[in-house]
């Protein structure tokens, strides 16, 4: 169905909404505009759903704003604000439907029994539009990082109930995979040494191109070499892991996709985002 409806109101206005605009504007009844009685609606007909049980009602825009003042007729009218019924290609109805479809996995029915810092899961946390970008290409883009900045894909072991801090400086976006899929991949912890050991092992001879990825200085104001600008580096709060390379979702398989508490499908790419999360579980934080 289009997602374009017109609507024609008593004093003469004449508006171009969504499907979910026009749901919206059928709950209150009157012209979104002025707040006058709506009263011609262009296309003539409309279908509502119950993403409960599936019941549907094809009629008129006067029926259908009455079947959705009414609530579903099997499930009866909603007590809570989210009503199950929505026009049958709204946005409204895709986030009722991937609300209902959609399975969840809690995230402690993922951790180690009696360790709540431990988990057999790892997360690569990003912003709104990497998240985006990540399913609909179905990649990880690799970016330059650690000791050699070379390209990697990182991902932290901390569990998902204790990320905020992580959350707030990576993204409130996150795909997780089970760690053996990512050791499958080639993908493995990154590892912290500092200076001494790193000088150590260009001694003999460096490090192997394989192991870069995963190198990283570790280094206190105490053990910081004379000539170092920095004189601390210390991520090990990250907990990170890595991989490699880019990482493709169609052949590492995500355990679950992360959404922020309350905002899955809000913001700009909202309605772009539903289209892809579909195929994936969904990692919770209970
Ligand atoms: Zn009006
Ligand atoms: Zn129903
Ligand atoms: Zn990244």
């Amino acid at each position: 169905m289009q997602d374009e409806v017109t609507v024609k109101c008593e004093k003469q206005h004449t508006l171009k909404l969504s499907l979910s605009e026009f749901e919206e504007a059928l709950e209150w009844d009157r012209c979104p505009k002025c707040g006058s009685k709506i009263l011609e609606v262009e296309p003539d007909t409309f279908e509502v759903e119950c993403v409960n049980c599936t019941w549907s009602e094809e009629n008129d825009w006067q029926t259908i704003s009455a079947c959705l003042d009414q609530g579903c007729p099997r499930c009866g009218p909603e007590l809570e604000c989210d009503s199950p019924l929505h026009i049958i290609g709204s946005f409204y109805h895709k986030v009722a439907q991937y609300d209902a479809c959609t399975n969840r996995i809690a995230a402690t029915s993922l951790q180690r029994t009696s360790r709540a810092d431990y988990w057999e899961v790892v997360i690569h946390f990003c912003e709104h539009k990497e998240f985006l970008s990540i399913l609909k290409s179905g990649k990880i883009h690799a970016c330059r990082t650690g000791l050699f900045g070379v390209p990697a894909v990182c991902f932290t072991e901390t569990p998902l109930l204790l990320c905020e801090e992580i959350r707030r400086t990576h993204g409130d976006f996150g795909i997780a995979f089970q760690k053996s899929e990512i050791i499958r991949s080639g993908g493995n912890p990154a590892v912290y040494l500092q200076d001494s050991l790193i000088e150590a092992q260009k001694q003999m001879g460096g490090f192997c191109d394989d192991i870069k990825p995963f190198i990283n200085i570790l280094r206190i104001p105490s053990t910081a070499p004379k000539w170092s600008r920095k004189k601390k580096v210390d991520f090990l709060h990250e907990r990170e892991w890595r991989v490699g390379d880019h990482v493709d979702p169609n052949t590492t398989k995500p355990l679950g996709l992360v959404f922020p508490e309350g905002k899955k499908f809000s913001g700009p790419y909202g309605s772009n985002l539903i289209e892809y999360a579909y195929k994936y579980d969904e990692i919770v934080e209970r």
